[in-house]
Parts: structure tokens; sequence; C-alpha cells
């Protein structure tokens, strides 16, 4: 058996995506900039999807960029925020995706931008006290704060941080919402926010293409110039499959809303509720209550006497795909940015599961028996 619990690093495409990218691949091939037919027919299913995503977020056509994805569009944000919004300050925390962390880094080295982080308690939750303090002082400002955690799926009270941000004229507010746009809905006018960023592959569609969802009357230097593409804010033939794609991808996260949500909660509930009769000294990284967590996401610490370092590796042997923190920095020798900030971590091994509407109870039943067996030494 294979189960896929990885969700958090990417998800499956669903056919209904290819079947709407198809046409695009096969038939019309326009470059959405020429004026012939054939350029019209792709420049207008981009418009479509634009309008369709920002009708989602109860957004305007014109502020939603098209980016290669999520990296880009937190880009976008903290670099506009810094170069066209004049900010002096980035406000955020050390376990922020590492598209918000290493360029607020390099706007520090660029610009000389004061990055300010916030503490975070033992379960990753930033704390608001010290933002409504540091916001007191007259700096333009962006906070940068995730919507919810891709590692440890602790989530942002993200309308409570907007109305802090919104008291203050020099102050702007950026969520990185890669890991609950689609799972979550947004309305970005009653948030009162100026950015959010999405990432198609997180939600069934293809790679390399997300959007950045940006207040209308901000003026923008693009990061990439050449055309007049995007409205001028990022130039290059528009990624026509990927914008396809995304749109699907939407339309599919957004139709049975209520139900996925509840689906994989639920699915997320009984893996948590199975492992804990495991060992007692089994625990769960980051917030674990329904309403603060994401329900995609489920950051088990293993003691290492019970679940030894090769535990990932076991999983992997019976077919089960789950990560040992972020997909950006698994693999990696230096760990996880995130878990280094929270607390007793020593002698314990975390995994990382994450769901998607795509996962089954009996891929769940699975799981639990290979940890179990694998808990027993079997
Ligand atoms: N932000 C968060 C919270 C993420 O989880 C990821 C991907 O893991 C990204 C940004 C980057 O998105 P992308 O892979 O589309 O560049």
């Amino acid at each position: 058996m294979k189960v896929y619990l990885d969700n958090a690093a990417t998800t499956p495409i669903a056919k209904e995506v290819i079947t709407e990218i198809e046409p695009y691949l096969s038939t019309y091939f326009g470059n959405p900039s020429s004026t012939h037919a054939f350029g019209r027919k792709t420049k207008n299913a981009i418009e479509i999807n634009r309008k369709k995503i920002a009708d989602f977020i109860n957004a305007k056509s014109n502020e939603i960029i098209f980016t290669s994805g999520g990296t880009e569009a937190d880009n976008i944000a903290l670099r506009c925020a810094v170069i066209d919004l004049k900010v002096e300050r980035i406000i955020t925390t050390k376990i922020e995706h590492h598209a918000v962390g290493h360029t607020a880094q390099d706007l520090l080295k660029s610009n000389g931008t004061e990055i300010v982080f916030l503490s975070t308690d033992e379960l990753g939750n930033p704390s608001i006290e010290e933002l409504n303090e540091l916001l007191k002082s007259s700096k333009r400002t962006l906070v940068s704060l995730m919507h919810a955690n891709n590692e440890i799926g602790t989530m942002l009270p993200i309308s409570e941080t907007a109305d802090i941000c919104n008291q203050y004229d020099h102050v702007f507010f950026h969520s990185d919402t890669v890991q609950t746009m689609g799972h979550y809905s947004f309305d970005v006018k009653e948030l009162g926010i100026d950015f959010l960023t999405c990432s198609a592959h997180k939600i069934h569609g293809p790679k390399g293409i997300g959007f950045l969802y940006v207040k209308k009357d901000f003026k923008i230097s693009p990061l990439i110039t050449g055309g007049s593409q995007e409205r001028s804010h990022r130039g290059g033939t528009e990624n026509i499959y990927g914008i396809i794609g995304l749109g699907k991808a939407m339309d599919l996260a957004y139709a049975n809303l209520e139900n996925h949500q509840e689906y994989v909660q639920g699915l997320k509930l009984k893996m948590m509720k199975e492992i804990q009769l495991m060992d007692k000294r089994i625990s769960f990284n980051g917030e674990t209550d329904p309403d603060k967590s994401l329900y995609t996401v489920l950051n088990v610490s293993f003691p290492e006497d019970i679940c030894n370092s090769m535990l990932l590796f076991s999983l992997d042997i019976h077919g089960i795909a789950a990560s040992g923190g972020s997909a950006c920095s698994s693999g990696s020798s230096i760990g996880s940015h995130v878990l280094a900030e929270l607390p007793n971590q020593e002698n314990k091994q975390a995994v990382r599961f994450s769901f998607s509407r795509f996962t089954t109870n009996e891929e769940i039943e699975y799981t639990l028996e290979k940890i179990r067996a694998i808990i027993k030494n079997e």
C-alpha cells in the first residue's frame, strides 16, 4: 500500500485540473499578449481565472498578481513593502517559512531594513502583547505573520491581528496563507489585509503557479522586469497552464469546503487519538485545539527510546510518505528551524503527517498499524 501523508509539502494534482489544462497544452497555444484571435483566447482564459480567484477572496481582479508560487508571492510582498511603501521595519517571527525569513534577512542586508522577531510561546503562537507594544512606535512597518505554520499547524488569529495593524496608517499587514488558501474562506475587504499569498500545488493544482493579493492602491515595482504582463508588475509570458490549473484547483477547493474541512479534521483527530493511546509520552507539536490548528497538519514527537531516528525511513519502507519538518528543510542536515524554537525537543523524533481530501480512512488505519508495529519493534 502507498500512503501519501505529506500534503503540506505538495499535493497530487486533481484529475479535473488536468482535464481543464489539457486544451491549453494541445490546442490553445496563442501568446496572451498577441492581439489576434489565438492570443485573445488565452488572454481571455487568464482574465476569467483572475476574476474567479479574486471573487473567492472578495478582491478585485486588479488586486491579483499571478506568480511562480508562494515563494515569489512572499518575496513581492516583502520587497514591495520596503521598496515601494518605504517600510523601515519588518515585524515577524523566527518560525515563518524561509520565503519570508530569508527574504527579510536579504532586505536587512540590501536595504538596512530592521527586523524584529516577536517571541513565540511553546505552541508557536506569536506574542500579540509584544506586537501591540512595538506598533506604538511611528516607524513605517510591515507585519508579516503566517496564517498557519506549515510544520506544526499553529494558526494565527488573522482577523484580530489585522484589526491591530489597521489601527495604524503606517503599518501594513502581510500574511503567508500558502497553507490555508483553499482550506479556509477569506474576505480581504472584511479583513482589511494588505497582502495574502497562495500556491496552487498545495491545493491539488499544478506546481510553479500561485498568486499574490495586493491592495489595489499600492504601486508595485516589478521583481522581474521585461514586458508589461500582469499590468507591468511581472514581466514574462504568462504561465497559462498554471493559471488555468490554479483557477480550477480553487473551484474544487471551495466547492465543498465545509465537507472537506469536516472530513479531513476527522482524519486528523482520529490519528491523534490513536497515537496518544500508543504511549503516553508521545506528544504533539503546536496547537491541538481544532479552532487554533490547521486541520491538514499533525506534528508528532516520539520519544527516541521508542522510535529512533530511522522512523521516517521505516515508514517509507512500508510505503508511507511523511516528513520530518517542512518539505523545504527535510533531507537537510540543518533540521527544522521551527522545531528549534519550541521547548523540550531533545531526544525526540518529530514527524509531520499532513492530510488532504484525498486521504482515506483505510490509509490512516494502515499508517496507525505500522506506527504501532514500529513502536513495538515488530
Ligand atoms: N510559505 C509556506 C507557508 C509554505 O509552506 C511554502 C511551501 O512549502 C511556501 C511558502 C513556498 O511555496 P512555493 O513552494 O509555492 O514556492
